[in-house]
Formats: C-alpha cells, structure tokens, sequence
C-alpha cells in the first residue's frame, strides 16, 4: 500500500456529509469494482481493495468516523493486513457477512438503499401474525350460503409516523451498535484466518434503526389498532366448525410486511327438524295413528333451493306406515362443498299414540277390537 494513505471520502467517493446509506451504497459498488476475483484487468485491484475495505471499516463506524473527522488517519487506527491474513474472502461471502442475505428480488433493496430510503433493514420481510375469530350462523345460512360483514381488530402500520414510530423522521437514528444493518459481525482470530460472525442486532432488534421522540400516536409502536370490516362468503353446505381462511385479513406489522391471514371457525346452530350427516339430512315426524293407518298426506320442512329458505312442502304417506319408515326426498339435503349435487333428506316416521282420547274415541277402539279379531 502506497505510504501516503488516500481520504477515506475520496476512496468511497461520497462527501463528508454522506449518509450510512451512501458509504454503503458506494461500498457495495466499488467492491464489486475492485474485488480481485471480479477484476482480473488491474494489477492494483488488489489494494484499491483493501484500501477500499479499510475507508468502509471507518466510515460505517460512527466513533471512528468522527475520530477520523477529527483526526484524519491518524484519529484511527486500522490495520488491514489483520482483516484479510486468511486471504480476501470471495465477494458474495464478503457482502453477506456485511449486509446480510440478499433480498428476494436479487440486490440489498431491503436495506434502505436507494433514493426510495426504507426505514426497515431488516434482511427479509416480515410477516403479520394471524388472526382467529368466530362467525356463528344458522343452520339455514349455513345450507344456503351467506354473505357477511365480519369486523375485526388487527393492527396496521401508524399512518402518523408511517409506520416508523418515530415523532418525525430526524427522530429515527441509525442504530449506534450496528451502524444501521441491523446486523452486528464479529471478527475472530483462528488458525485458518479470520472468521467474520453475525449475527441479530439486540439494540434495534435488527431493525437497524432507533427512535429519539416517540410517535404520539403509536407511542413508538409503529402499528395502531383497526377496526377493519371483511367481507365474508360463506358457502352452501358449509360445516360447523370448519376454518374459513381470509388471506391477507391478519395483522399487518409494517409497510413493507406481508399481511398475516385471517381465519373464522364457522360455528353452525343446531337445528332440531334436520340432523346433519355427512351430506344427508334427517327429519323426525310425528304422525298420527289414523294416517299412518289409513295412509293421507304429512307435511314437512324442507330445503328448497328455489327460494333458498325453510319450507313446507307435502309428503304422501301409504297406509299402513310402520313407525320408524324413512322417506326419503331426493336432492333435498346439503350442497356438497367441491362439485355439484347435493345429499338426500330422510323424514323418520314417529307413530304418535295418543295419551288422552274422548269417551266416543274410546268406543270406537274397542269397537276397531272387536273387528280386528
Ligand atoms: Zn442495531
Ligand atoms: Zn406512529
């Protein structure tokens, strides 16, 4: 290395008055410049390197940054050979173990760069937490289908601070521990060389950032309660207990999060004329001595799909019905939730006898007893 030692601003290429974001950005770029294993043309390369390597070690450092400001070279004291006595890592490592794993979309988007600052750096996005809530209906909505308005509370970026939970944005610092990357490393001495460790940063929780005056609004929270009504669509045939899931209807922790999911456990009300199985109904009747002798007409609830409601609808029954004799109506059960078609319902025969009967009443039975022999 040269014995006159270059001004770290120079080597980056930034102003005194750059931003962390700036130094990085400018980092990330001329690494990629001079990486020996990128750049193969210029003999120097090597130590424009490290030359570079040391100006970012300064100047991503708040202390050093300003002992250096104050000082200049000789404010700081920084010895590269150290860094790199195990040899130059290979740049993709070298960038990870400074900025974390890339993000999705293939740069350091994530990490506040750019003119669009994001105020999270964390390496990858969050996601919300889910919500479980309940919807009780009646068995009647439930074999038709409904929709409704369901209001749930979840929380949601403060518009206040935008999500930041800082009182104005000269409120938000970068975090003096790990210098805005959320991340803090640790370079370690070993046989083989150095060995650079990272890790979560536990002052901003990786966050990169902290906050000065609070939000008022959000008391540095950064997300507020929401009333927020979804509207839900429920179905025919849908079962008690069964989740309903509302992707996106959960909690969203920030601006850049992925909302989580809402899920509604569908509570269906028992109703007594119609007893679900599987996809078949079943109806309990009572019907008189006379009838089920003489055989006549019954009549019955039942699903019409028509009207979509509870209806009543005629039933011939022959003479001689036995108790316990299931009449079946076809296509009058519960829609099936994947395809077409729908269940049958079953009226069980229940032959009422009668506990109180006239005098006349009586005499004729006895008389019926009398023939029946
Ligand atoms: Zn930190
Ligand atoms: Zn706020």
């Amino acid at each position: 290395m040269s014995s006159k030692k270059r001004d770290y601003y120079e080597v980056l290429g930034v102003s005194k008055d750059a931003s962390l974001n700036d130094i990085k950005l400018a980092y990330r770029r001329l690494a990629r410049k001079h990486h020996p294993d990128l750049n193969k043309t210029d003999p120097k390369a090597k130590e424009k390197f490290i030359e570079l390597q040391e100006a970012y070690e300064v100047l991503s450092d708040e202390q050093k940054r300003q002992n250096y400001d104050r000082f200049g070279h000789s404010g700081v004291q920084v010895d590269m050979s150290d860094f790199f006595s195990g040899g130059i890592p290979g740049i993709d490592e070298l960038l990870k173990s400074i900025f974390g794993d890339f993000s999705p979309f293939g740069g350091f988007n994530d990490f506040g760069f750019g003119s669009r600052a994001r105020r999270r750096t964390a390496p990858r996005r969050e996601v919300g937490q889910d919500i479980e809530d309940r919807v009780e209906i009646s068995f009647e909505e439930a074999m038709f289908g409904l929709k409704r308005d369901v209001v749930i509370e979840r929380f949601t970026p403060c518009d206040q601070c935008e999500g930041t939970g800082a009182e104005d944005p000269s409120s938000v610092k970068n975090c003096p521990e790990c210098q805005g990357s959320g991340r803090v490393r640790k370079m370690t001495q070993s046989g083989f060389g150095t060995i650079i460790r990272e890790s979560t940063c536990y002052t901003c929780n990786g966050e990169g950032q902290v906050i000065d005056k609070k939000c008022k609004v959000c008391d540095g929270k950064k997300v507020v309660p929401e009333e927020k009504t979804i509207h839900v669509s429920i179905p025919p045939g849908v079962e008690d207990g069964v989740h309903l899931k509302v992707q996106g209807g959960g909690h969203v922790p920030s601006v850049n999060a992925i909302p989580g999911d809402l899920y509604l456990r569908i509570r269906v009300a028992d109703n007594e004329q119609f007893i679900r199985r599987g996809n078949d109904l079943y109806t309990p009747i009572d019907i008189d001595i006379v009838t089920a002798t003489l055989g006549g007409k019954i009549i019955v609830p039942t699903l019409n799909y028509k009207e979509n409601k509870i209806t009543e609808k005629d039933l011939p029954v022959p003479a001689g019905t036995q108790p316990g004799t299931e009449f079946r109506i076809k296509n009058r059960g519960v829609s099936y939730l994947r395809g077409k078609g729908r269940g049958d319902q079953y009226i069980i025969v229940n032959i009422e006898i009668p506990k109180k009967i006239s005098e006349k009443q009586k005499e004729l039975l006895l008389k019926f007893r009398e023939l029946n022999k």
